[in-house]
Order: C-alpha cells, then structure tokens, then sequence
C-alpha cells in the first residue's frame, strides 16, 4: 500500500522484562474515581462514572531507569499532576462482564494524567467538553507496563506520587469508587475495547500544580517507578 505521506509512527510503550513493546491503540481516562479527590472536585463521589479520551499520540512512554521529558504545555497557567493506575488491554471485546475483565487485562503500570486545570475549569463553566484541558500533546507520561503474571495482587497496593521530593498524593487502590473489572465493564458497554488500549483509572486526592523544573515520580505497588521532569 502506499500513502500521500508517510505515515504516522505507531506509538508503543516498554514492557517490563521484554524486547517487544506494547502498541497503544487508544487512551481511555475515568474521571472522578476516588471520593476525596471527586469531593475536592466539588462532587459527592457516588456519581456513575465519567469517561473522557487522550489521542495515542498524546502518551510520553518513559523507559526503565530514566527520567522522561515533560513539556510544560501551551496557553496554562495551571498545570497539575494526577497519579493514575493505568490499565493495559491485551484483548478486546464489547459488552465484557465484570466477572471476566481481567482475563482482557495484559499488565498494569502507573501513569499520569496530566491537566491543563484552568482550561479544563473554564469549559466546565461552559459546560463544553474537557479536550483541551486533558488531550493535549504530552498529556499522558506512562510508566513500564508490567505483565499481569509479575504484577501479582497488585490490586491490594497503593499509589502515590511526589514533586521534588515531597509527598502530594497518597491512595490504596481499594479505595477506587469503580474498581478496574467494573471500569472494563463500563467502558466495553460503551466503546469496543481492543488490544493495545490503555485505561487511565482515575487519581486520588492532592492533585496540585507543577512549575517548570520540577521532578515529578509515581510509584505504584509492584510496579516500575516513573519519572519525568517538567521542562
Ligand atoms: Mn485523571
């Protein structure tokens, strides 16, 4: 086949102990799924849940060991940090039961759901959608993914994640308002899942802004640390 141009690259993330990589297909976000953090957000924390979208190309893949680039973005003057577990689809399918979802789950890793929180407030007020707030390019730091083998009973950890050293967000995972079978559960009800997606599972409270400079890490139980600094 040929193209007009050439095509875009295929955006792919590390996985933990392998060669290959894991090919993102799409990048689903739930809003809103810890209490304290809904609450901080102005909600009671028992709304149903809340599904937006990052573009693919939005992920910032970091490796390993290193410290990734994080690109303070355009037109905010709010930027904050979200800890998310992140969830990684390994097959697809529509209307999947939530006693059955994490057979299509292939591994998990931590993330961050990066915000342009003026942006994202200002179209609250306007009750129009939240994309520039959320799906901006490099919106989306992730972390290694580590297969569902290694990462064991992960759902028993934690998150947490800290800027320069100091703690701002702290959760067990138990304490998630939709747990991740039922995330899957609702989601395949309304899009098709397929393998390559990514779930970002929603973060707890201390949400905060972050300044150019600063070294952002997030830790999730068992799982490969993140870092990346704000440039
Ligand atoms: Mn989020």
């Amino acid at each position: 086949m040929s193209y007009v141009f050439a095509p875009p690259p295929l955006v792919s993330a590390p996985v933990v102990g392998l060669s290959a990589r894991f090919p993102v297909h799409r990048i689903y976000c739930v809003g809103s799924n810890y209490r304290a953090h809904a609450q901080e957000m102005g909600h009671t924390g028992r709304e149903p849940p809340v599904f937006f979208m990052k573009p693919a190309d939005a992920l910032v893949p970091v490796e390993a060991g290193t410290t990734g680039d994080l690109p303070y973005p355009s037109l905010t003057h709010n930027f904050h940090h979200e800890v998310e577990l992140v969830v990684a689809i390994g097959s697809g399918g529509r209307d999947i039961p939530a006693d059955q979802a994490l057979g299509h789950v292939f591994g998990y890793a931590v993330g961050l759901d990066m915000t342009r929180r003026d942006l994202q407030a200002e179209m609250k007020k306007r009750s129009a959608p939240w994309c520039i707030g959320k799906g901006f390019d490099h919106g989306a730091p992730l972390g290694p993914i580590t297969a569902v083998a290694q990462a064991g009973a992960l759902l028993e950890g934690q998150i947490s994640l800290s800027v320069n050293g100091a703690e701002r967000q702290r959760s067990a995972l138990r304490d998630m308002t939709w747990s991740v079978p039922e995330i899957i559960a609702h989601l395949s009800a309304a899009w098709a899942l397929a393998p390559g997606d990514l779930i970002y599972t929603g973060t707890p409270a201390g949400v905060g802004p972050v300044e150019r400079g600063d070294l952002i890490e997030a830790v999730g139980t068992g799982l490969e640390p993140l870092r990346v600094r704000v440039r």
